[in-house]
């Protein structure tokens, strides 16, 4: 199988993936803040780490992917200012702050389930590791940090190459170094933070500088290192994180490994840094303060399949920005419903027997149907497109062509639509037209006096009693349903 390409942040260059430990494919994912819920924006984060993750598995990689969840030391400021997020939200409700983890931690678990996201090898969860930062920050203390009173800060100029990840200056970042007293350069982040005398933290925990609590940065080095082990494989996360999560934490792996500068890459502690552009509204970033907060069940309510987001962000490749609109969001339902409606006719051959992705690490030789002359050219492209940099864009492309293909077995069609899917996870053999209907929550009207409307109109049109069919027709109008007569998509009405 031809290689895998992919975009390094760290390089700003494209390339060949090989693994640390042959046959293995080991990628951490900076996980949320689960202080609120997460926006679709976040969501888009999962799924371009998702199809990384399925893309290894086709591949022939047995992987193992670790997802965090921060529940602790995430501050309002990513550079190190203002307070932790999840205290200031705990302090807000009136709510302790493991109920919050807890809440916010299952509502992301289910737009990671709506989204067919595949799960981890594990959740990792911050606070179950405050003795291994604790012991970690230890080890680098001596060369690389010193105290102040609020904390033991990381001294950036420790390290070479400081800022490599997002091509910044030592230098930029001046405005935060008046922050915090004493700090020695402007990018000094504290790695572990002391609870001030006389206050008491919900979430604090004793530790050689005091009672106190980690920083956000240290947490992923932590878990990075402790669940994969440095060198791993692949690190991802959002574009911000490159400006300052990730040079952080890079700064603070090359302190443990006691290894030099980065022009050696796996002394970032990662082979690869891999980051996803920004899902943006026509106003600008978004954000969960912004007006009408744009959360995955918003998207439902307003009776949108949640895979229809999921195809929306495979349109767009994942290092370019996306705007979110609603009628972009409808053309990728449609898009969707198209193909669910193509493998419709799939459903009753019988699949080949088998499974596709192959965990042991092994690669396999290419099975009969994906060198079938007929979907050769179909095929070529898609594996093209998805080890070009995972170019989701083309390899959409690719399943359409297969799906369009004529004259062929429906098995082996089959077989090959299977394959696709298992890397673009739009789950299309388990979804349905109707599932795919637009059903707002707010809709006046259940579905069973829809159809029961419907089949009163078809008996009337039978009977070539057109005035009771247009009355039945102008009666669902009123109550928001528009019929659509021979739909070529098979809707036969819709909710608007
Ligand atoms: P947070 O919960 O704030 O730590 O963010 C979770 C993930 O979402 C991180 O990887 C962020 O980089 C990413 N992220 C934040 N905003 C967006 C956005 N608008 N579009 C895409 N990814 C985002
Ligand atoms: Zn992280």
């Amino acid at each position: 199988m031809p290689d895998l390409k992919l975009f390094n942040s760290l390089t700003r260059e494209i390339e060949t993936f090989q693994p640390v430990h042959p046959g293995e494919a080991r990628v951490y994912t900076c996980g949320p803040t689960v202080y609120n819920y997460p926006h679709i924006g976040n969501m888009r984060a999962y799924v371009f780490a998702d199809i990384l993750g399925r893309t290894l598995s086709y591949k022939g990689y047995n992987l193992t992917h670790i997802i965090n969840i921060t529940d602790v030391g995430h501050l309002t400021d990513d550079a190190d200012a203002g307070e932790d997020k999840m205290e200031k939200m705990a302090a807000e409700k009136a709510q302790s702050i493991w109920d919050i983890a807890k809440h916010y931690t299952e509502a992301y678990w289910a737009d990671v389930k709506a989204l067919n996201i595949r799960e981890p090898a594990k959740w990792s969860v911050a606070t179950d590791y405050i003795d291994e930062m604790i012991a970690f920050a230890e080890g680098i203390a001596d060369k690389h940090c010193y105290e102040l009173e609020s904390g033991l800060y990381f001294d950036v100029s420790t390290v070479e190459d400081y800022g490599r990840l997002a091509r910044a200056q030592t230098e930029e970042g001046e405005s935060r170094i008046g922050d915090v007293e004493g700090k020695r350069n402007a990018a000094d982040f504290a790695i572990w933070r002391k609870t001030p005398p006389g206050e008491k933290r919900q979430m604090e925990w004793d530790s050689p500088w005091g009672k106190g609590a980690p920083g956000w940065h240290l947490e992923c080095s932590v878990m990075g290192e402790k669940l994969l082990g440095f060198p791993f494989d692949i690190h991802t996360g959002g574009i911000d994180h490159r400006e300052i999560h990730h040079p952080n934490e890079i700064a603070q792996n090359q302190a443990f490994c006691g290894c030099g500068g980065l022009d050696v890459a796996t002394h970032s502690g990662a082979k690869i840094w891999m980051h996803n552009n920004f899902l943006v509204e026509r106003s600008g970033k978004m954000s969960k303060s912004s007006g009408e907060f744009l959360r995955l069940q918003l998207l439902i309510d307003k009776g949108f399949h949640p895979l229809a987001y999921r195809m929306m962000c495979l349109q767009a490749h994942y290092r370019s920005e996306l705007e979110f609109s609603w009628e972009g969001l409808e053309a990728a339902l449609t898009r969707l419903k198209r193909m669910v409606m193509a493998v419709e006719k799939l459903r009753e051959a019988s699949p080949r027997e088998g499974g596709d992705l192959h965990q042991d690490g092994e690669r396999p030789p290419p099975a009969r149907e994906l060198t079938h002359p007929k979907f050769r050219p179909a095929f070529d492209k898609f594996d093209a497109a998805i080890g070009d940099d995972l170019n989701t864009p083309i390899a959409l492309t690719a399943l359409e062509d297969a799906l369009a293909t004529k004259k062929v077995d429906l098995a082996i069609k089959r077989a090959v639509v299977e394959k696709m899917d298992a890397v673009l996870g739009l789950d299309l053999f388990g979804l349905s037209r109707e599932d795919l209907r637009i059903r707002p929550k707010t809709a006046e009207i259940t579905e069973a006096e829809i159809e029961d409307a419907l089949a009163r109109r078809k008996a009337a049109r039978a009977e070539k009693d057109f005035a009771t069919s247009d009355a039945i027709r102008d009666e669902l109008a009123a109550k928001g349903v528009e019929v659509m007569d021979g739909d070529p998509l098979g809707w036969e009405w819709k909710l608007g």
